[in-house]
C-alpha cells in the first residue's frame, strides 16, 4: 500500500505557513514504513528539533482505479479516519529553501500514525461537512471542517489517480487546517472526528 498526502488544502493553514494557495492539489507520498505499528510507542525522532503535528482526515481507498472521473470518485472510498502528518518543520524549511524534495521532513519512519479505526462516511450526519479536532495535553490546538478544503475528496481522488494507480488499502491524507505546532517528549495528542475520539498518541 502507499500513502499519498495533500499539502496546503486549507487556506487558513497555507496562510499560517505563508504559502500561496495552490491552483491544483499539492501531492506528496510517504512509504508504508511511515505508519506506526499498533501498540508501538511514538518516539521523538532524533533528526529534528522542531517536530510539528498536522491532524488530517484520511481516506481509505477500496477499489483499484486510474484516471478516475470526479463524478465517480465516490465509488473508490467509503471510510474516513484521522492521521497525523508529522513534519520535521526545520528540515522542511531547509528543503524548501533549496528547492529539494520533502521526504526527509515528511516521509520518515512513523511520520504517519493513524487513529484506531475508520468510520463509514454514510454513518456521518453530513459527509460533506466533517468536523475534526486535535487536542494537545487536553487543549484544543486544531479544529477543522472538511467543507473548508480547497480540493474536496472527489477532486483529490480524481487528481491523484492521474499520476498514481490507486489500490485497495491506499491511504490519502487530505491536508491539515490551521493550528499546526510543535510537540515535545511527554505531549499527549488526541484526535476527534465528530466528537468521537479516534486517535491517542503520546510522544516518548
Ligand atoms: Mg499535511
Amino acid at each position: 500500500m502507499k500513502i499519498i498526502c495533500i499539502g496546503r488544502n486549507y487556506a487558513d493553514h497555507a496562510a499560517e505557513l505563508k504559502n500561496e494557495l495552490p491552483s491544483e492539489p499539492v501531492i506528496f507520498c510517504k512509504p508504508d514504513t511511515a505508519l506506526l505499528p499498533k501498540n508501538h510507542p511514538f518516539i521523538y525522532p532524533d533528526h529534528t528539533n522542531d517536530l510539528h503535528f498536522e491532524l488530517e482526515l484520511v481516506l481509505r481507498i477500496k477499489k483499484v482505479g486510474k484516471h478516475i472521473d470526479r463524478a465517480f470518485a465516490q465509488k473508490y472510498y467509503e471510510e474516513v479516519g484521522l492521521g497525523i502528518d508529522f513534519t520535521a518543520r526545520d528540515t522542511q524549511q531547509k528543503c524548501k529553501e533549496k528547492g529539494l524534495p520533502w521526504e526527509k521532513a515528511k516521509a520518515f519512519d512513523h511520520s504517519a500514525p493513524l487513529g484506531q479505526k475508520f468510520v463509514k462516511l454514510q454513518d456521518l450526519s453530513n459527509s460533506n461537512s466533517i468536523n475534526f479536532e486535535l487536542k494537545k495535553n487536553g487543549e484544543t490546538v486544531q479544529q477543522g471542517n472538511s467543507s473548508l478544503m480547497l480540493f474536496p475528496f472527489d477532486v483529490i481522488v480524481s487528481e491523484v489517480s492521474k499520476y498514481f494507480t490507486l489500490k485497495i488499502g491506499d491511504l490519502i491524507f487530505t491536508g491539515t487546517p490551521k493550528g499546526v505546532g510543535p510537540v515535545v517528549k511527554g505531549d499527549v495528542l488526541e484526535g476527534f472526528l465528530e466528537r468521537e475520539k479516534l486517535l491517542h498518541l503520546e510522544v516518548k
